[in-house]
């Protein structure tokens, strides 16, 4: 049997990894189509542009990886899935055949959907933009605005609290003083994760004088201004939004997937609503939740599990959703949110301070001795 995985960030990396460790002795083949034959632990791109990392230090090759496990890899990008015939085809039309796929593409920013926030936000989302974004901050001077928020769908906001702590930290070392304002369409700071991190934040913005607005959306971008629909214009020099996702061109143009703007929809077993030899894991999915690169590689494992338990026609496991973040905040280390069910119910428990900011240091490093 083929066991196709496309895509290789933390929901398809982890993929290939548990089924080659469930199937070690069986002939089935697991092949690994990926556009990248690169690893980025994208948690690290935050410190990118504040030059407290280097790239070279937390992304490494795939391909010896997935040699040294009998994974086949593919370099290549997949331009469409045919799943009534079982064929996913490549960029140079190589088809490959699948008897069960696992789709672990991620999700692009899609910038297009709030009205003229194309070409005017900052990013960190990859290697490139958090680079470029450096060299943006570097030209900052005394005094320019900066606007730093939180789109409405976008699903992992946390982003934005780490940049914002982060930039002003970056700012304050260099004694450049400019107002900064925040925004996010949360109710509350990072809220739903419990009293402890949003009275946290609150203190901290208070701390460091930095406007805020909660429960708000974006109704327009121009090159000088953000317009919210609360009424507020909130001018800026520097400006840096998380943006709603999209999934991928080749999801978006298929003809045999439902989708929501490219997302797929599944199943809490992850697998596909139409096709049930297709699990989607991880950013491409539509499970409810902050998307997580914790999340993207619990669910990698979860889909291999159940094709696993699928080929031996027994009952799928369910994805069971928790939250176990560390966030960055500048000069003050980092904090550490653990939110999951238990015997005894939910178990909440949030720490700040410079231990949580080693524990993201060292599961870095973690990560690349153990998957390198
Ligand atoms: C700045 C930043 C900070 C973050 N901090 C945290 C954090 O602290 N903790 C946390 O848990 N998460 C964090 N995240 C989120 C986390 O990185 C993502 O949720 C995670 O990467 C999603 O994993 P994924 O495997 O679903 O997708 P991705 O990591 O996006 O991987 C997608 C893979 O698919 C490949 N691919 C895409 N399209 C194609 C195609 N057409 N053909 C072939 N291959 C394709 C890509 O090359 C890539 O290998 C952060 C993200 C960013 C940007």
């Amino acid at each position: 049997m083929n066991i196709v995985i496309v895509g290789s960030g933390f929901g398809g990396l982890n993929a290939a990894i548990e089924i080659r460790k469930k199937l070690k002795k069986s002939p089935h083949d697991v092949i690994v189509i990926s556009e990248k034959a690169e690893f980025v632990f994208r948690p690290s791109l935050i410190w990118l542009p504040f030059h407290k990392h280097s790239t070279n230090k937390f992304t490494f090759p795939l391909r010896p990886t997935f040699e040294k496990i009998g994974v086949t890899f593919i370099e290549k990008r997949v331009q469409a899935i045919k799943p009534k015939q079982n064929h996913v085809i490549c960029n140079d039309n190589e088809i490959i055949e699948y008897d069960y796929l696992i789709l672990a593409s991620g999700a692009s920013p899609d910038w297009a959907r709030i009205k003229g926030l194309e070409g005017m936000s900052a990013s960190v989302y990859d290697l490139s933009s958090a680079l470029q974004t450096g060299k943006k901050l570097e030209e900052m001077e005394e005094g320019e605005p900066i606007v730093i928020g939180v789109a409405q769908e976008n699903p992992n906001p946390g982003i934005a609290y780490e940049f914002l702590f982060e930039l002003y930290t970056y700012l304050s070392e260099r004694r450049i003083k400019c107002p900064i304002t925040f925004f996010t369409y949360e109710k509350e700071l990072f809220g739903g994760k419990g009293t402890e991190p949003t009275e946290k934040l609150e203190g901290l913005m208070r701390e460091k004088q930095i406007t805020y607005h909660c429960n708000v959306s974006i109704k327009k971008v121009d090159d000088r201004m953000i317009y919210l629909n609360n009424g507020k214009r909130l001018p800026y020099s520097f400006l840096l939004v998380l943006p709603p996702y999209k999934g991928k061109e080749y999801i978006l143009s298929s003809k045999d997937f439902k989708h929501e703007n490219g997302i797929l929809p599944v199943h809490e077993t992850l697998q596909s609503v139409q096709w049930e030899n297709i699990f989607v894991v991880g950013d491409a999915n539509n499970i409810k939740g902050t998307k997580t690169g914790r999340a993207a590689e619990l669910q990698g494992a979860l889909a291999a599990k159940n094709i696993i338990k699928q080929m031996q026609h027994e009952p799928l496991m369910l994805f069971q959703h928790d939250t176990l973040y560390i966030m960055e905040i500048g000069k003050e280390g980092a904090m550490f949110i653990m939110n999951t069910s238990s015997k005894q119910g939910i178990l909440k428990w949030t720490i700040s301070g410079m231990m949580p900011h080693m524990m993201k240091r060292a599961f870095e490093k973690y990560y690349l001795l153990k998957f390198s």
